[in-house]
């Protein structure tokens, strides 16, 4: 394609960081249950990642099979955000929560071949299995876990797994060293409930095999699953988490997962470089998504771009406990460029100075004819 030079915006961005479009590796795009439509204007999934500087998506397991198609038209197919999806195991997915209780509704063959014929499908997703009672023959500790890895097995694709809450009979060790294959991913890894830690805070000799032999960990944050005092000790010792990600819904908006900037700022407070940071919400969960085109900048690809300003001043922090941290780094976006278009420019980069801008702005519309 011939590039005109009057199709050229140049911009300086002088003290700015020029990333790839982030990706946040774990949300809620689709309504979920008592997430009506008529509460859906409430937030907009869309606006709100492109503020955030996410210009790739991935909503984890909101549907299942009954819903995804659903999800597909009047989502995926119509965002400008680029929307990708772990399915559900459970049919009803996350739009009605009893569904993911029954290993009944556990539709391997079908969630699999959705994962396999649909290109934003990134993976399946299973969480939030129990039964209030101790595990028995009909529900099975990783009833739900075992089909979600099978159906990952026939669709070549990734499992997420979310285990809460941390039942006896289903030990965590267990998930990330046995359950999972190398490349399946636990999300909320700093979540109370993980003993990722000992008595004396050092991190446990499992978690370190289960790195070792390839288990994928996210980190999920949501409202109720990330913990300073898991995530700092653990990160001091060389823990890192693999993917930073909100599990952004209706009720952690506003707090504490906020967004993605947010919880990359924890992490540049907790210590981690600007380039882990980045590298774990760009070239990181693209490669466990089996994106790689993703998540870099390179001449030829679709120009999805976050341009970043990194504020420091007085800041606070707030975690899953309601425990605080102080911090001197913010990240705010300035930028977000999706496929070549500008969807989020609040420093009006591009724009004429108004005093400048051209005739038919300074001509006030005639009376409307009705
Ligand atoms: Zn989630």
């Amino acid at each position: 394609m011939d590039i005109q030079q009057s199709d050229v915006l140049s911009i300086d961005l002088e003290d700015a960081i020029v990333a790839p479009g982030l990706i946040d590796m774990h949300t809620h795009i689709y309504p979920l249950c008592g997430m009506t439509e008529d509460t859906l204007p409430m937030i907009d999934g869309e606006a709100h990642m492109f503020q955030n500087g996410v210009t790739t998506a991935v909503d984890a397991g909101s549907c299942g099979c009954k819903d995804f198609f659903d999800f597909k038209n009047r989502f995926i197919d119509k965002s400008k955000l680029r929307i990708l999806a772990f399915i559900n195991i459970a049919h009803g997915g996350m739009v009605s929560l009893a569904s993911e209780l029954e290993p009944d509704n556990f539709y391997v063959e079908i969630a699999a071949a959705i994962a396999k014929e649909v290109p934003e499908v990134v993976g399946v997703k299973t969480a939030h299995y129990h039964v209030g009672k101790p595990f028995d023959q009909e529900h099975p500790a990783w009833a739900s876990v075992d089909a979600a890895v099978k159906a990952g097995e026939i669709a070549g694709k990734p499992v997420m797994a979310d285990v809460q809450p941390y039942l006896p009979g289903r030990p965590y060790e267990e998930l990330v060293l046995e359950r999972l294959r190398p490349g399946d991913i636990h999300t909320h890894v700093y979540a109370q409930q993980f003993h990722i830690l000992d008595e004396n805070n050092k991190m446990k000799q499992f978690m370190l095999d289960a790195r070792a032999r390839g288990t994928i960990f996210d980190l999920g944050h949501g409202a109720g699953s990330f913990w300073f005092r898991n995530a700092i000790p653990a990160y001091e010792q060389g823990f890192y988490p693999d993917t930073l990600s909100t599990d952004l819904y209706l009720h952690n908006v506003n707090g504490p997962a906020f967004g993605l900037l947010n919880i990359m700022s924890k992490y540049l407070n907790i210590g981690m470089p600007i380039e882990e940071v980045l590298y774990r919400t760009t070239a990181r969960p693209a490669e466990v998504i089996g994106h790689t085109e993703l998540g870099k900048l390179e001449v030829g690809m679709e120009a999805d771009i976050a341009v970043l300003k990194l504020h420091e001043g007085k800041f606070g922090f707030a975690d899953s406990g309601n425990a605080r941290m102080d911090g001197k780094y913010k990240l705010e976006c300035i930028l977000t460029v999706r496929n070549g278009e500008l969807v989020y420019n609040p420093m009006a980069y591009g724009m004429p100075d108004w005093k400048n801008a051209p005739e038919s702005y300074h001509i006030a519309p005639g009376v409307i004819q009705l």
